[in-house]
Order: C-alpha cells, then structure tokens, then sequence
C-alpha cells in the first residue's frame, strides 16, 4: 500500500521534477550526449566538485547566481565594512541586508579557497552559472565547455617532451643514404 498522502506525494514529484530540470543535470545531459564522462559529486576532493572528468583534470561546479553572488562586486570601506553591489543575477534582499552580504561574501570566499585547493593539486576548474543555462544559452554554453576540455586534454598531451629514439652503435656506423640523382 502506498502510505504516502496525496500531498506527500505531490511535495515528492515536486521535488523530483525540480531534481531533473536543475542546472546540474542540464551540464550532466549535456556534456554525457558530447561523449564525456564523468563523477558526480567527489567526496574527498575539496568542494565537492559536481562533475569530475578524471581525463581532463577538471572539476566542474555548477554554481546557483544567488548563493554564488555570480556578479556581485564589492569594495572595501572603512574597517572591515564591505560594499557590495548586486548584480543582474544576484538580487540581495533589501530586508536583512547585512546578513545577506555576510552569507554571499562567505560563500564567495570559500568556492575562491576550495578552488585554490584543487588547483595546487593539479585540478583545472571551470565554473558554470545557473544563468548561462537559459534555454537561449544552454547549447553555446556545452559547447564553450566541451571547447576547454578538449583544449586542456591537447595542452596536456602537447606538452609532454617526446623523445628521440635511441639509435644502436651499429645504427650510428651506417652510411647515411645517398640517393642518386640523375641530371
Ligand atoms: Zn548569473
């Protein structure tokens, strides 16, 4: 028997649509249908990156504009006052403002830290905004995305010192060739 109420159930298919149409699975759908595979969700590596792509050394995070203040700009003031100014993307509520500010600044310190981590431990980052996955967005986004990975793979590979084949002694006492050119 189904013990779930009727708004039980409803709160549930609610949550599970959201789950679906979220920006993590519109990164996830998309990178998967390129051909790229990746981990979800790295519980040892600082942050806990939402996608990780072994192959390109890159973390993906893909970051809400509010939580993440996508955006804000802030500016010293006096003493450890900060002025920060909301963005197309990132509305700070005009009530409790200062809680606010505090909460995005924390936020925004702590994904530039964890990014810091990765990078010194040989982790490429790339950050995707929830807004640059509009649907009028979202195909040129994956492809911007999908461009890095495959340029970080070629810088990787590129980089790597091949070295000359080692020729035998014997190889080094043959006559070079000469071919013989009839004028
Ligand atoms: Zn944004």
């Amino acid at each position: 028997m189904d013990k779930l109420s009727k708004q039980q159930r409803h709160a549930n298919m609610t949550a599970i649509r959201s789950k679906d149409t979220k920006p993590e699975m519109i990164v996830r759908r998309g990178l998967w249908k390129r051909g790229f595979r990746y981990r979800l969700n790295h519980k040892r590596l600082p942050g806990h990156p939402d996608l990780v792509l072994r192959k390109y050394r890159t973390c993906i995070f893909v970051n809400g504009c509010f939580w993440h203040g996508h955006g804000v700009t802030e500016s010293p003031v006096q003493g450890s006052e900060f002025m920060v100014q909301s963005s197309e993307c990132c509305k700070i509520p005009k009530t409790n403002r200062k809680f606010w500010v505090a909460k995005i600044r924390r936020n925004k310190e702590r994904d530039k830290e964890e990014q810091k981590k990765l990078a010194t431990m040989g982790w490429h980052c790339i950050t995707v905004w929830e807004c640059e996955l509009t649907p009028k967005k979202r195909e040129e986004t994956l492809e911007s995305i999908a461009f890095t990975l495959n340029h970080i793979w070629l810088q990787d590979h590129q980089a790597k010192v091949v070295p000359f084949p080692k020729l035998e002694e014997e190889d080094m006492q043959m006559p070079m060739a000469a071919e013989e050119i009839n004028n």
